[in-house]
């Protein structure tokens, strides 16, 4: 093993390149190594890269190359608030992770007018992380065939998908044809994993059947049908992850007194904004700014941050009932785990475990579900603290309160 200066000093001569330090050091002095040549080529004092908490070997065998150090971002709670879910269940701090001002006293706020109405309802209605290999046959009577051969021998494929994970389980196959090709969208119950590892290699096994029984070719394993880290109506439809939705009914006076407005006017914002604007922009997000609470808490408990883009297609709604004020959310494609993917990161466990959610659930697949349970509810009172603060004009002094 090298120090890093001498490593350092390699990198600069040329004889080293930055992903071959890992071979000569462990993984911190690698990193202290790179931040050394960096320093010197870039000029950078990157001294504030060296502060992290994660196991610096661990992060670099699961989560990244070329390791520098960590990148921090500061952490604030929202809560307490209860909550009844599927699998949630009972009181929770939330952990966020943000630099936007404001957001964490905003969802506070919304989650403090629905503890106060007795807690937020939650439900995991539907559950499903897709992949979808592209195929290509010579046209569409071809393509005929191979879609009637897969509806024939889904246990097949269920079979070879299966033996790769103890955990997955398939659920559909969807075909969809386009000309030449042919897209199968496979949906899996990942249990506590956002399992997009596993639903890949079990994919993949899954498709070398259909190559070998059939005369479709595999282009790629993922043919954006699936649809990962993009905008897409298909995940606002069908759903990809965790489909999630939390709601609640507040009283009269609670909206007035804690909110500082009324169930009608609140109603009229959410119509006019999350629904006719959104409409009127052609938004697959129907809501204010549910990817705020998505984005922080994915930070928080490390989820994949590329995936608040599927976690922004939600819609609001506000209803005045004779009792107050209806409001839900729900988001149709939450992608989340407790396990696998940065959960395991020493501040990102600590996020977890914040909410009691860190690892297996019992059963599996009970602690991720409850993970979107809560962060639904998130969502739900940041729209509700929003959609208030509009319909009361307090946004603008809210930022200057806090100095943003
Ligand atoms: P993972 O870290 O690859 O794997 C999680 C594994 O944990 C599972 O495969 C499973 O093993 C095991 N496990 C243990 N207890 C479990 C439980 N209670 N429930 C479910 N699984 C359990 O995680 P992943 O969620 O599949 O993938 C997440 C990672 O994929 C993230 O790092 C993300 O950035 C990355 N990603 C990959 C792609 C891609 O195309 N490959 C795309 C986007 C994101 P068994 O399967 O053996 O049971």
């Amino acid at each position: 093993m090298t120090d890093s200066a001498t490593l350092a000093d390699r990198l600069r001569s040329g004889e080293l390149r930055l992903h071959e330090l890992d071979d000569h050091a462990d993984a911190e002095t690698a990193a202290e190594a790179r931040r050394r040549f960096l320093a010197t080529e870039t000029d950078a004092d990157l001294d504030a890269l060296g502060a992290f908490t994660f196991d610096a070997g661990q992060a670099t065998d699961a989560n990244v190359e070329n390791l520098v150090g960590g990148a921090q971002v500061p952490m604030g709670v929202a809560g307490p608030v209860t909550i009844d879910g599927g699998s949630a269940d009972g009181e929770y701090f939330l952990p966020m992770a943000t630099t936007e001002g404001a957001l964490v006293a905003s969802v506070n706020r919304g989650l403090s007018a629905i503890d106060d109405a007795g807690g937020a309802t939650a439900r995991v209605t539907d559950s499903g992380m897709t992949r979808a290999p592209v195929f290509r046959v010579s046209g569409v009577a071809e393509a005929e065939t191979v879609v009637e051969w897969v509806d024939d021998n889904t246990e097949r494929l269920r079979e070879a998908a299966e033996s790769t994970t103890s955990h997955g389980e398939l659920l559909a196959v969807e075909p969809y044809v386009v000309g030449d090709n042919v897209y199968l969208r496979f949906a899996y119950d990942t249990k506590d994993a956002m399992g997009m590892n596993m639903a890949t290699i079990a994919t993949g096994e899954a498709a070398d059947v259909v190559e070998a029984e059939t005369p479709a070719e595999l282009v790629a394993i993922s043919g954006n049908l699936c649809n990962d880290k993009k905008p897409a109506a298909i995940n606002a439809v069908e759903g990809r992850g965790r489909t999630v939705t939390a709601d609640v009914v507040l009283d009269r006076e609670l909206v007035e007194e804690t909110l500082n407005t009324t169930p009608e006017a609140i109603v009229e914002g959410n119509t006019r904004k999350n629904l006719v604007g959104s409409a009127k922009a052609g938004s697959l997000g129907f809501n204010a700014h549910a990817a705020n609470t998505v984005a922080a808490m994915f930070l928080a408990t490390g989820q994949d941050a590329a995936q608040v883009v599927e976690g922004a297609n939600a819609i609001t709604t506000m209803d005045a009932r004779e009792d107050g004020l209806y409001a839900s959310i729900s988001l149709a494609s939450l992608e989340v785990g407790t396990v696998g993917g940065g959960t395991k990161l020493a501040t990102q466990s600590a996020g977890l475990e914040m909410l009691g959610l860190a690892g297996s659930g019992d059963p599996p697949g009970s602690n991720a579900d409850a993970l979107a349970e809560v962060i639904a509810v998130g969502a739900l009172a940041g729209e509700l603290s929003l959609i208030a603060a509009f319909c009361s004009r307090h946004l603008a002094s809210a930022h200057e309160d806090l100095g943003r």
